[in-house]
């Protein structure tokens, strides 16, 4: 279900490393990935992630104002939910915004795992200063649909990576969270060199409030040969991510790659 709703601000400060501002033109994520912690961080209580959106139908008219006046700073948009899930091509939310930054000459970072950000290459090529970030969990097509129902397909991810890559913006990607036993870290890790994007970020699964329910829940239906190992990694138990950060380090090294472990 879309519901248009109206804000009052559009740029909040962000804690997250490299960014002044963070922007999120929608509220809610239909993308419905079964380890994601979104509705913990902004406190969703309007029923099952991924049912409803909120579309900021109002935001381009409040950033605008925003940026006459905000001091410069890195804007990342959609650092809780992901700015070009379906609702963007209708609504094209994040496109005006990003007609807004561009115009007041504001540097920006986005994540997605959405294909659709190439629609806006038109206007991302403009840009002094902004990089892309794609998010990838999986090499497997079959599996990544099952974790990440509304997301593109990983090979339409992989497909907007390289061509982002190719025209020159300056491109990351999310590796995370790596799923014990399912993630295949260095296949993926070769996949991703083979476009050689600017880093890594490698991440973990971070078990909190709701998550490890939705994971029990996909695990127990998917891979129920591994319920015991995920709730021994739920319960804090063994050096699981340990051994699998190091993997994805030499493997990053070996392939020419900078990475990083996320920190937060
Ligand atoms: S894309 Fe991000 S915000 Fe959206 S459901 Fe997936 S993890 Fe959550």
């Amino acid at each position: 279900m879309i519901k248009e709703i109206k804000v009052k601000t559009a740029l909040s400060p962000s804690h997250l490393p490299g960014l002044g501002y963070a922007l999120n033109p929608y509220r809610g994520c239909s993308h419905a990935c079964v380890y994601c912690y979104a509705p913990s961080v902004i406190h969703w209580d309007k029923g099952k992630w991924g049912e409803l959106v909120e579309v900021k139908i109002n935001l381009p008219r409040i950033l605008s104002k925003e940026l006459r006046v905000k001091k410069k700073g890195v804007v990342g948009l959609g650092t809780v939910t992901d700015p070009y899930q379906p609702s963007e091509k209708k609504y094209e939310i994040t496109r005006r915004c990003l007609e807004l930054l561009l115009l007041h000459d504001f540097p920006v970072c986005i994540q997605t795992k959405s294909s659709l950000v190439l629609r806006d290459i038109d206007l991302l090529k403009e840009f002094k200063n902004v990089e892309v970030g794609i998010t990838l969990t999986a090499l497997d097509d079959t599996l990544g649909e099952k974790m990440e129902p509304g997301a593109s397909s990983v090979s339409e991810r992989l497909r907007a990576l390289f061509e982002l890559r190719e025209i020159g913006i300056k491109t990351w990607v999310f590796l995370g969270p790596v799923m014990p036993h399912i993630t295949e870290v260095e296949a993926l890790v070769d996949a991703i060199a083979a476009i050689k994007p600017d880093y890594v970020l490698v991440d973990r699964l971070r078990f909190k409030e709701g998550v490890w329910e939705n994971v029990r829940v996909f695990i127990q239906e998917f891979k129920p040969e591994l319920i015991n190992e995920y709730e021994k990694i739920f319960r804090g138990g063994g050096e699981y991510y340990g051994e699998i950060f190091e993997k994805v380090m030499s493997r990053c090294e070996k392939k020419g790659l900078r990475c990083e472990i996320n920190s937060l």
